[in-house]
């Protein structure tokens, strides 16, 4: 064990995940929660592998600095950039896009920032997790890159109900000697809770992860928590035996209502269950979606492809404004669903494959079907040489590119700015308060 050492630093730029960098002994080191010409006084642990450096006192704050709410801040690192006020927040999302597109040496235009009107308890989903500390059962999440649980009360993103839930099964769990789950001895019974809640309907699902089939007194459980909360339309079992960091299991059990929720994404309706992807902040969702609608400008003729489309949500609410619509998603679940919301929202003119996109995309080119545009959604490691190089010989007039991650953005904008011009890019801030960027580009062919 190493003594932990103290020393004055001060901050003189913030890296890509929003910690403030310094200099100690000529080395550079990342602290959380410090901002640019901030000074402190930090403490290193050279035992820790993660935040070696950790503030104790600032003794000289930024203007840019704003007092998070958050009891937890310190500790959860779920909201990296609570500290820096709001429009400080949006240049740091804005900055990193640009030098990511600097690194890949593409030209860009940032034409706007899609600003949130809600800045807290936006999100849909919260996922809490449950266990005894000193004897007591405490639920939070999980503290930064560990396994242990940081107890809260409240989370500032979540809503008012998840928050009244995720508080109430730990009484209930006092009340009915329900043992929280033991990670290392593997003992014990509840290990997470979800509350999805669907902001247009006001359903809301309740999902309770068990270390096993057996759940003494569930009926019990599930009528206490329907009389403290009707709003609750459907509780789930949800069993989990396995020592993983993946929260849900393969094995379910509906324990009240339908299993599954339903809510509503620019007038269409989308089922959701218990592992449905569906976007965590619905409000900006839906602006994302309408400037997906806004920068294509359809005629109502084209045929288009929704690559990586989940369970279809931008080609089912694009369906309305073109000819016909052709999704490809590599998890079948998703494609399942969105089969299901099509016939659900009677939307006949779509088709979803259940495929890679870039296997679908590179027999799709040489069978030489055309399509009119192309709208692509990948996930954070976005799409792949091969898919963008069939891009280029399918040639639709438009490519729309929404992206959560800027850098494979600007990676594959390499590739299909051969051919393609970039007209327009905005931000949408959809992960308000954490570092994560949300964007939309508009290609047209040159
Ligand atoms: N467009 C959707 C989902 C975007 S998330 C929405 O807005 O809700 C990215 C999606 O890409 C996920 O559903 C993921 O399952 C899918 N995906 C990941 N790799 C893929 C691949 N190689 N081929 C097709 N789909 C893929």
């Amino acid at each position: 064990m190493n003594k932990p050492r103290k020393v004055e630093v001060k901050c003189f730029e913030l890296n890509e995940l929003g910690q403030g960098l310094v200099k100690i002994d000529g080395k550079v080191e990342a602290v959380s929660n410090l901002l640019p010409k901030e000074e402190a006084i930090v403490e290193i642990n050279n035992d820790y592998k993660y935040q070696r450096v950790k503030i104790v006192r600032i003794l000289k704050a930024s203007p840019l600095r704003q007092e998070p709410k958050c009891d937890i801040y310190q500790k959860c690192g779920g909201c990296q950039l609570l500290h820096l006020n709001y429009e400080s927040q949006i240049k740091f999302k804005r900055d990193y896009v640009i030098n990511a597109f600097k690194q890949y040496k593409v030209n860009l235009k940032i034409d706007e920032i899609i600003r949130a009107d809600k800045i807290s308890d936006y999100r849909n989903k919260m996922q809490v997790a449950y266990r005894y500390k000193d004897n007591q059962i405490i639920y939070g999440f999980y503290e930064e890159d560990t396994h242990r649980v940081i107890p809260m009360t409240k989370c500032l993103v979540q809503t008012g109900i998840q928050n009244e839930i995720a508080k109430y099964v730990q009484t209930i769990m006092v009340k009915m000697k329900l043992p929280p789950y033991h990670e290392d001895k593997r003992t014990g019974l509840i290990r997470f809770v979800l509350v999805k809640e669907a902001f247009k309907t006001s359903q809301v699902m309740v999902i309770v992860v068990t270390n096993g089939d057996i759940f003494p007194g569930r009926s019990e459980f599930v009528k206490h928590l329907r009389t403290k909360f009707p709003e609750i339309t459907t509780i789930v079992q949800n069993i989990n035996t396995r020592q993983t960091s993946i929260i849900l299991g393969d094995q379910e059990r509906i324990l009240y209502g339908p299993g599954y929720i339903e809510d509503y994404l620019c007038n269409i309706k989308f089922k959701i269950s218990s592992k449905t992807f569906f976007q965590i902040n619905p409000a900006q969702t839906e602006k994302l979606y309408s400037k997906v609608i806004e920068y294509a400008k359809f005629s109502g003729q084209e045929t288009i492809i929704d690559a990586y489309c989940g369970v279809g949500t931008i080609g089912l609410i694009l369906a309305n404004y073109v000819n016909y619509v052709i999704g490809v998603e590599s998890n079948k679940q998703s494609v399942s669903n969105a089969v299901e919301n099509a016939r659900e929202n009677k939307i006949k003119n779509i088709q979803f494959i259940c495929d890679d996109a870039t296997e679908f995309i590179e027999r799709f080119a040489k069978e030489k079907r055309q399509i009119d545009a192309l709208i692509m959604d990948p996930p954070r490691s976005g799409s792949t040489e091969r898919f963008l190089n069939a891009v280029l010989l399918l040639k639709p007039n438009k490519v729309i590119y929404v992206s959560c991650e800027a850098k494979t953005l600007a990676r594959d904008l390499q590739v299909i700015t051969k051919q393609y011009e970039i007209k327009n890019t905005a931000i949408v801030d959809m992960f308000v308060g954490t570092y994560h960027v949300e964007s939309i580009s508009l290609l047209e062919r040159r």
